[in-house]
């Protein structure tokens, strides 16, 4: 997808420290940390939001999820961690989501509020 930040990072070009790839998403770091550890996982397909994922999105969600939970230790997450997934709305956006691919949000590598 055209002028897609997350879409941009998975092609290269936007760099970013990729700490996990395979065929069906990538994890790098968040820019803008909001825990000691932050990071995004993002399908490599475009999509924004859940209500959009059809059986196959369905069943990466819950892969990149299990993937997540094994990873854990690689990624510095052996105390936990916690997954945020940011979502607009038909009528507003209260959960702030600011790039429309969908994304997961990791976070931990401290004691989260
Ligand atoms: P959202 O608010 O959409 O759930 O989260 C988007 C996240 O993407 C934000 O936490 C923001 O810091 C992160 N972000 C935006 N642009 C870039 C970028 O170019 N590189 C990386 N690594 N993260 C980005
Ligand atoms: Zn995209």
């Amino acid at each position: 997808m055209e002028n897609c930040v997350f879409c941009k990072i998975i092609k290269g070009e936007i760099s970013s420290n990729i700490v996990y790839q395979d065929d069906d998403f990538v994890i790098f770091p968040d820019l803008n940390p909001k825990a000691k550890l932050h990071y995004l996982a993002v399908p490599r397909k475009h999509f924004a939001l859940l209500s959009e994922a059809g059986y196959d999105e369905e069943i990466l969600i819950g892969r990149i999820l299990k993937k997540v939970s094994t990873l854990s230790k690689t990624l510095g997450l052996e105390n936990g961690y916690r997954i945020i997934i940011n979502q607009k709305g038909e009528k507003g956006n209260d959960a702030g989501q600011e790039v429309m691919h969908l994304h997961i949000h990791i976070l931990g590598g401290e004691k989260l509020n």
